[in-house]
């Protein structure tokens, strides 16, 4: 089921949403009438830090909203503990093919943003605590958090590109395209022309995470399903499948608290 959310082939039919009030809080909940549920099940997205009530298609907005006053406590209680987000700003630590690196904003300097390893600083002192590489992004401050991410879009669109093509040797026959996305939902999706999608954010992922999403994508050009064909072919293509699927299930979410603007 994970999965299927996770590439976006769960059939919905039809969203909206209702506030409910817990505690002088205005609680937001959006409605996804699902044609499978058989009852409500509630849950509070980590990514899009909202909450989300499915509900059986046939069922009414007057029950939705009794079994949403009724949860309300835990909705507040999920939603005020999630984790803080991190804005690409200066002195953020953020995290690139899996690596730590601080961000570091030069106003003065020439060009747009590139990596520093730091590491032969550690003696003169002049090193972040315990982070080994630098992001310096110059000009600027207004334009920094557009900087970073155009910077991880280009280096996750160049990441993407070259393991969908080594997946796509493997299999025998091209992907029509490879877009990016920034998605909450899905890693990755193909569509039935062959056109493949990512979330930009896997370039923040160690690389056997994305080389697996690339390798799972391209398993779709084959099997659009999740059948035991699909995962016999994504396992052949890529080796780390179970422990890529793992890592995401453990630390996936977490890709979405960075470079989240401040509300
Ligand atoms: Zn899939």
């Amino acid at each position: 089921m994970l999965r299927l959310q996770r590439d976006g082939l769960a059939k919905t039919a039809g969203s909206s949403a209702i506030t409910v009030s817990h505690a002088g809080e205005t609680l937001v909940v959006s409605l996804r009438r699902l044609s499978g549920a058989r009852r409500f099940t509630l849950r509070v997205r980590f990514a899009a830090r909202d909450a989300v009530l499915t509900m059986p298609a046939r069922a009414s907005l007057r029950e939705a909203r009794e079994f949403t006053e009724r949860h309300a406590a835990w909705i507040a209680a999920r939603l005020n503990r999630l984790p803080a987000t991190i804005p690409f700003r200066h002195g953020a630590i953020v995290p690139m093919r899996g690596v730590d690196h601080a961000l570091e904003h030069r106003p003065g300097a020439r060009g747009t943003v590139w990596a520093e390893d730091c590491r032969g600083l550690r003696d003169v002192g002049d090193a972040p605590d315990g982070v080994d590489f630098v992001l310096c992004v110059a000009g600027a401050a207004e334009h920094v958090h557009r900087r970073v991410v155009d910077h991880f879009k280009r280096e996750a669109r160049r990441d993407l590109e070259q393991a969908v093509s080594r997946h796509t040797r493997v299999l025998g026959f091209p992907a029509r395209s490879v877009g990016l996305r920034d998605t909450v939902s899905r890693w990755g999706s193909c569509s039935a022309s062959g056109s493949l999608n990512f979330s930009w954010r896997l370039v923040m992922a160690p690389p056997f995470v994305l080389d697996y999403l690339a390798a799972h994508e391209v398993a779709h050009l084959k099997h659009l399903d999740h059948s035991e064909r699909f995962w016999t072919l994504a396992r052949r293509l890529c080796a780390d499948t179970d422990r890529a699927e793992a890592w995401l299930s453990a630390h996936g979410a977490h890709l979405h608290k960075y470079g989240v603007a401040e509300s």
